[in-house]
C-alpha cells in the first residue's frame, strides 16, 4: 500500500507554502444548541474546532492561506439557516484569525453525491489540499475523495494521528485485545462485530445491542429495545464466536424499570412490561475485571441510556475501568466520548477518536475512502 502524504510531504510537492491557497478538509461538526424558535444555533462545545487548530496552524505559519470546508449538522442538501457555517465561523475567527471558512458542505447536494461538478467548484483557485476530517473520511463525499483527483494533498495532522493510532490496534495488537461495544442500533454495529472477531481476542456487549443478543439465546427481552430481524444474525455471531474460540460477554443482570414503570433490577431474562436501560452493578464488575486484564482495549457505544443518571452507573464503571486499566486504550463514539468527559475522564484514557463511525470501520477495514483518495489508489 502507497504511503499517505503528510503536510512535509505537500510542502514538499508545492514548494514555498507562502499565498499558496490550501483547501482543508475539517470536522467542524460541532454539538449545537439549537434554539425552538428555528434561529441560529449556538456551539456547545469547541473541541472539534481547536482539533483543526495544529493542522491550520502549521499551514497558516508557512504563509499559506487556508480555506476551511465541513459540514454541520444533516441539512438536506439545501441551505438551512439552521445549519448555517456563521457561530462556527465567529469561533474560528477568535482561534485562527484569517482562515477561511466554506458554507455548509452539505447545503449541496453534491456533498453526499460525490458530484464531479461540486469538487470543480471546491478545488478552484487552489493549490493543494489537507484531509484532516477523520469523523467523515469513512464517507466517499466530494469534499473527502474528490480534491485528491486535481490537487496535490495530504492528511493533515489529526488525521495522521488517528491512523496511527488505529491502525496501530488492528496491525499490532497486543493481547489481550478486547472490544466494548454498547449503544443503541444493533443493526448499525453488526457488521463491525462479525469483523473485529478476526481482529480481537474478546468483545464486550452492553447497551440496547445485547437485548438483540439475549433474543438469539432464547432469553425474554419485555418491552427492552430490541431489533427482532437481527435475532438470526446475531446467533450466527454467537456460534461464529464460539467456532474461533473467541469470548463474547454478556451481561447477566440488568438495570431499567418494572411493568410499573419503577426503577428495578433484573437478572438477564426481563418480564412483561420491563425495560432494560443498563448493565445491571454485577455485569459491570464482570465488565471490568475483563478490561482490568486486557492489553488494549477499544471501546464504542455507552453501556446504557447515561444521559438519565439513574441508568448512567454501568457506563460510568466502564469508564472507570478504561481509565484505571494499564492497557492502551481508545474510545470512538460520539455519545461514548461525551459520556467520557461527563465523567471526566477523557484524559485518563491513552486516546479519544473524533470519529465513531470512521474509528469502527477503519479497525474493521483497515481503510478509509478518505485514506484511498489521498494514497492516489
Ligand atoms: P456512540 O455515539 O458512542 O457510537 P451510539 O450512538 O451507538 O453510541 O449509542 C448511544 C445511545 O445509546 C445513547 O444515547 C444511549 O442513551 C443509548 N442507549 C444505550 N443503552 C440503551 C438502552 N438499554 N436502551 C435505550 N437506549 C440505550
Ligand atoms: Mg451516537
Amino acid at each position: 500500500m502507497a504511503e499517505i502524504p503528510t503536510l512535509e510531504d505537500l510542502e514538499q510537492q508545492l514548494g514555498d507554502l507562502s499565498g499558496k491557497r490550501i483547501l482543508v478538509r475539517t470536522d467542524f461538526n460541532v454539538p449545537l444548541d439549537e434554539p425552538e424558535d428555528g434561529g441560529p444555533a449556538t456551539i456547545v462545545d469547541d473541541f472539534r474546532i481547536k482539533a483543526a487548530l495544529p493542522t491550520i496552524e502549521w499551514l497558516t505559519g508557512r504563509g499559506a492561506n487556508v480555506v476551511t470546508a465541513s459540514h454541520l449538522g444533516r441539512p438536506k442538501g439545501e441551505p438551512d439557516p439552521r445549519y448555517s457555517m456563521d457561530p462556527v465561523r465567529s469561533r474560528l475567527g477568535e482561534l485562527a484569525p484569517g482562515v477561511e471558512l466554506l458554507e455548509n458542505l452539505r447545503f449541496d447536494p453534491g456533498e453526499t453525491g460525490n458530484s464531479p461538478e461540486f469538487v470543480a467548484t471546491l478545488v478552484d483557485g487552489i493549490d493543494g489540499y489537507v484531509n484532516d476530517a477523520f469523523g467523515a473520511s469513512h464517507r466517499a463525499h466530494a469534499s473527502i475523495v474528490g480534491p485528491p483527483q486535481h490537487v496535490p494533498s495530504a492528511m493533515g495532522r489529526l488525521l495522521e494521528k488517528e491512523v496511527e493510532v488505529l491502525l496501530g490496534l488492528r496491525n499490532k495488537p497486543k493481547r489481550p485485545f478486547v472490544a466494548v461495544l454498547g449503544g443503541a442500533k444493533v443493526s448499525d454495529k453488526l457488521g463491525v462485530i462479525e469483523a473485529l472477531l478476526d481482529v480481537v481476542d474478546e468483545i464486550v456487549i452492553g447497551g440496547a445491542m445485547c437485548f438483540t443478543f439475549f433474543l438469539a439465546q432464547g432469553k425474554p427481552v419485555g418491552a427492552s429495545l430490541s431489533e427482532p430481524d437481527q435475532v438470526e444474525v446475531c446467533s450466527a455471531l454467537l456460534a461464529k464466536a464460539a467456532e474461533m474460540g473467541k469470548t463474547i460477554h454478556l451481561p447477566d443482570d440488568i438495570t431499567g424499570t418494572d411493568a410499573q414503570g419503577n426503577f428495578a433490577q433484573f437478572g438477564s431474562r426481563l418480564g412483561e412490561g420491563a425495560i432494560g436501560y443498563d448493565i445491571g452493578p454485577g455485569s459491570a464488575a464482570a465488565f471490568t475485571d475483563v478490561i482490568m486484564d486486557a492489553r488494549m482495549v477499544f471501546w464504542n457505544g455507552p453501556m446504557g441510556m447515561f444521559e438519565d443518571e439513574r441508568f448512567a452507573s454501568g457506563t460510568k464503571t466502564v469508564a472507570q475501568a478504561m481509565a484505571d486499566t494499564k492497557a492502551f486504550t481508545v474510545v470512538g463514539g460520539g455519545d461514548s466520548a461525551a459520556a467520557l468527559a461527563q465523567f471526566k475522564l477523557d484524559d485518563e484514557v491513552s486516546h479519544v477518536s473524533t470519529g465513531g463511525g470512521a474509528s469502527l470501520e477503519l479497525l474493521e477495514n483497515g481503510d478509509l475512502p478518505g485514506l484511498k483518495a489521498l494514497r492516489n489508489d
